[in-house]
């Protein structure tokens, strides 16, 4: 192992508490999807603290954090949106105490995903302070709106504020594992029409629950012959909401929908799977049975809405990628044990930022994936440390320093 990787875990270790203090210091300030504008003050102040080139906020509100202006451009990133803690009996204590104890940080956010923000601070810090970078213009971002829409933060660092890193480090959790690729999403609906009628009289009419069921249950069967990968693992579908319109609870409905949830596996694309919707919808009787990909639309906590189709693509990085090389370099030489390159369950920014735009992203973070939107969330404390120190020695490997 190198002596600078060394080094680097050693400064990473010192500033191991002060790293919790941040972390917590985040958790204390609830930051719902939308509503993040405090958290990105505490944010700034930390990144100016550790020395930062510059620190600013973009037209969404996402902190943009950048040391160093050299000509190849990379990025980390976290989004500092949460989820509600939900409901509050399960919770052994406060969901925003961020309180420290028994090796953990302790609050909604901890694990998804402000420690990951955590150690990118404290990572900042240690390649500004022993010198690690050369080449390289890096941004910090802390991203708004994730758990709503995957991706839309990205997509506006890019096309709006023409940030083009050629790779991206997604610091969501991943028990400190490297992952490189997660299924794709997308949120979908299915709508038929109907006669609506008097209730005593049902012949009348024709009614638009029973269509919409036998659409449900093909989609139950479109289920069971989607495509496996054997990395990603299945593609799925599943009808997770249903709606009716109709004049009254005595009257045959003139119009039913369903929202469809469908996870996309490698090699699934938009197109496919509307027109394997489509199928279904006809295989059940109803061809002009209407699919539609829902938008998003919310207002940033700026005022600006900028909407985005719900389409989150597949992603994958190819396991011989020189940044995943370079990643298990800089694992082994910082944490000193081989990593397990793995995968994500849920969906991240790199959506956007891989899945659409192709730029490479791979996946490091503090916390465990199982802890995300759940209660009594937690992150270890000394995954902050590891996972800080990852950053830099990465920094350093991709400048040839180590
Ligand atoms: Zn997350």
């Amino acid at each position: 192992m190198s002596a600078l990787y060394q080094q680097i875990a050693k400064r990473a270790k010192e500033l191991e508490a002060d790293t919790a203090r941040f972390l917590g210091d985040m958790v204390r300030v609830p930051s719902f999807s939308g509503k993040e504008k405090e958290v990105c003050q505490v944010i700034m102040r930390e990144m100016e603290a550790a020395g930062f080139d510059e620190v600013r906020l973009d037209g969404l509100g996402s902190v943009v954090g950048r040391i160093g202006s050299g000509p190849r451009v990379i990025a980390f990133d976290a989004h500092i949106d949460t989820v509600y803690p939900g409901d509050l009996s399960l919770w052994k204590s406060d969901p925003f105490s961020g309180r420290v104890e028994d090796g953990k940080v302790w609050g909604r956010g901890s694990s998804d995903q402000e420690g990951g923000m955590a150690s990118m601070v404290a990572a900042g810090r240690i390649i500004k302070e022993l010198g690690l970078n050369k080449d390289f213009t890096i941004y910090f971002t802390g991203t708004v709106m994730e758990e709503d829409c995957d991706g839309l933060c990205w997509k506006y660092l890019i096309n709006e504020e023409k940030i083009r890193p050629e790779m991206v480090v997604i610091t969501e959790p991943t028990s400190l594992n490297i992952y490189r690729g997660h299924r794709g999403r997308m949120e979908m609906q299915v709508k038929v029409g109907g006669l609506s009628c008097h209730g005593s009289a049902p012949e009348r009419g024709d009614n638009a629950i029973y269509k919409i069921s036998r659409i449900a249950l093909e989609i139950e069967k479109l289920h069971e012959r989607l495509l496996t990968d054997p990395f990603l693992g299945k593609g799925s579908v599943c009808v997770s909401q249903v709606f009716f319109t109709g004049p009254s609870q005595c009257a045959v409905p003139d119009s039913a929908t369903i929202s469809l949830d469908r996870r996309l596996t490698w090699g699934e694309t938009k197109e496919s799977a509307v027109a394997e919707v489509k199928d279904a919808a006809a295989r059940a009787g109803y061809p002009d049975a209407e699919v539609t990909i829902l938008e998003y639309a919310e207002a940033a906590y700026t005022g600006l809405t900028y909407p985005m189709e719900k389409y989150y693509p597949t992603w994958v990085t190819p396991e011989n990628s020189p940044y995943i090389q370079d990643a298990v370099h800089a694992y082994e030489g910082a944490l000193g044990r081989k990593p397990l390159v793995d995968k994500w369950t849920f969906s991240t920014n790199a959506v956007s930022i891989a899945g659409m735009e192709k730029i490479p992203c791979i996946g490091l973070g503090p916390g465990h994936e199982n802890q995300a939107h759940a209660p009594n969330e937690h992150c270890p404390v000394d995954h902050l440390s590891a996972a800080a120190g990852f950053y830099a020695a990465f920094v350093a490997r991709l400048n040839g320093k180590a």
